[in-house]
């Protein structure tokens, strides 16, 4: 069976990795999963220019256009949320109880700051 990697987080990290792989020649098969639904957002703009923007552009927000991915031959599995991984076996299980196997996963999934617990935030 051919190469698989599967890329869990479809914003700057996630799809920049995938699209390196591409650029260097990587031909086996690459999903890109995501718990947002849709067309992947840059983010920066969003606390910016979004506000002032018309609401019809929006598409100038997107990451990559929609059809780069297949341009890429790369899968993108939007809605759905990554609930653990089995390195023995490889596989991803996804919050619809699908099971993805894998080769490779690249971990893109951000970071969110913790509040320290002794911190009075009141
Ligand atoms: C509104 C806003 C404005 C910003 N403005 C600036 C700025 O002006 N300048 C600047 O330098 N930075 C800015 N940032 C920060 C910048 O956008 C982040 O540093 C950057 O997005 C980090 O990219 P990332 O791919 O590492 O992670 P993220 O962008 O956080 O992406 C991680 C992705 O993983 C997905 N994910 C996480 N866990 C799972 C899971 N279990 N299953 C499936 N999917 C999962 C998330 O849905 C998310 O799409 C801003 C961020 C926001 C939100």
């Amino acid at each position: 069976m051919a190469d698989q990697i599967i890329i869990v987080g479809a914003s700057h990290a996630g799809i920049s990795c995938a699209e390196q792989l591409r650029a260097n020649g990587y031909a086996g098969r690459i999903c890109i999963i995501d718990r947002l639904v849709g067309a992947p957002l840059e983010r920066p703009p969003l606390s910016k220019a979004f506000l002032q923007a018309d609401g019809h552009g929006d598409a100038k927000f997107h990451l990559r256009r929609p059809d780069w991915f297949a341009a890429h031959d790369i899968e993108l599995l939007d809605g759905r949320d990554a609930v653990s991984i089995d390195p023995v076996q490889k596989q991803l299980n996804l919050d619809d109880g699908s099971p993805h196997g894998y080769d490779k996963l690249v971990l893109a999934t951000g970071a969110v700051p913790r509040q320290l617990a002794a911190a009075d935030w009141s």
